[in-house]
């Protein structure tokens, strides 16, 4: 029940207009949780990522017999949110033959020489299998937004809020189209906190181990924070869809943000009632015939 309530929660209604401060990047997302302390939710949430993980295993295996759908699930969030962490361990129980994961780092020339769909387009997932994009084509109504130099060559015009709720509106019908085609689309955003975040780049500047993580980059686009909350905003305002929802995680801990993506996974992919494809009379005796001729061996 609680778990329901939750899913409900983190979902943005479409049409709606957010505000990121309703959103909590820690646990106080349902009064229902007001009651457990906080190894009590990190016990529960380990429980249900296992749970959810077996779930989704058997959805994918049905997902990738049955071939008729797919699933695209697009993560976008501030720097050391979690990304690489939350697909390790969603995926985990996934046949890596039915998954496939793409990065989205800074555009080729190649890639700006073309509309800015294209590069996302030739990734997507192919009937049976679950595509994950790590970062997609919403960086470029989010980094682009705050950072306009990165827009490229483009016809001549003006780069004001129309030219923006035209990106808009192209990914919500490129998101339809795909739908209408069988692509299942979930949308997650990993909200972390602005101190939790400068709590895990010192953790990468301290801990040897984790050095490589660290760039200086990412410290640079800190100090945008306020420019990329509100282009989160306006962007889940605009592109959350009844077919292709957003949903905001709470990221400050890791096991809880794992629990609930792996949740509306799951619950999704199950959701689509799949059934391995039907047995036809001729199948059948294909199949006796064949049994047949090994037991005769
Ligand atoms: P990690 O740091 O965990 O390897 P990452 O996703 O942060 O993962 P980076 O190589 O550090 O990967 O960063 C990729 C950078 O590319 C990000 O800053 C992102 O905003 C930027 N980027 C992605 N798509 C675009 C785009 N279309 N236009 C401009 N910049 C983009
Ligand atoms: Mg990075």
């Amino acid at each position: 029940m609680i778990h329901r309530k939750l899913l409900k929660a983190i979902r943005v209604k479409p049409g709606s207009k957010v505000d990121l401060d309703d959103y909590d990047p820690g646990l106080h997302i349902l009064p229902e949780l007001e009651e457990f302390d906080k190894d009590e939710l990190k016990s529960m949430a380990s429980e249900k990522l296992r749970e959810n993980v077996v779930e989704l295993a058997e959805a994918q295996e049905l997902l990738y017999a049955s071939d008729v759908y797919s699933v695209l699930i697009v993560l976008q969030a501030m720097d050391a949110a979690g990304k690489d962490g939350t697909i390790k361990h969603v995926m985990s129980g996934v046949n890596p033959q039915g998954c496939q994961v793409f990065a989205f780092k800074k555009p080729s020339a190649e890639e700006l020489d073309h509309n800015f769909l294209w590069r996302y387009m030739r990734a997507l997932p192919e009937r049976g299998r679950i595509g994950i994009f790590n970062r997609s084509y919403y960086e470029d109504v989010l980094v682009v937004k705050v950072h306009p130099e990165y827009l490229g060559k483009l016809p001549k015009g003006k780069v004001d809020e129309s030219f923006w709720q035209k990106r808009y509106d192209d990914i919500n019908r490129f998101e339809r189209h795909l739908v209408r085609n069988g692509t299942i689309i979930l949308k997650f955003f990993l909200n972390v906190s602005k101190g939790e975040q400068k709590r895990r780049f010192l953790e990468r500047l301290e801990n040897p181990e984790k050095h490589w993580k660290f760039s200086e980059a990412d410290l640079a686009e800190r100090d945008w924070w306020k420019d990329y909350r509100k282009a989160f905003e306006d962007c889940f305002s605009a592109t959350s869809t009844k077919w292709a929802p957003w949903h905001i995680i709470p990221a400050d801990h890791k096991w809880a943000a794992r629990a609930l993506v792996s949740g509306v996974i799951a619950k999704e992919v199950k959701d689509l009632d799949l059934e391995p494809p039907p047995l036809t009379p001729e199948r059948k005796k294909a199949l006796a015939q064949a049994k047949k001729k090994l037991m005769s061996e």
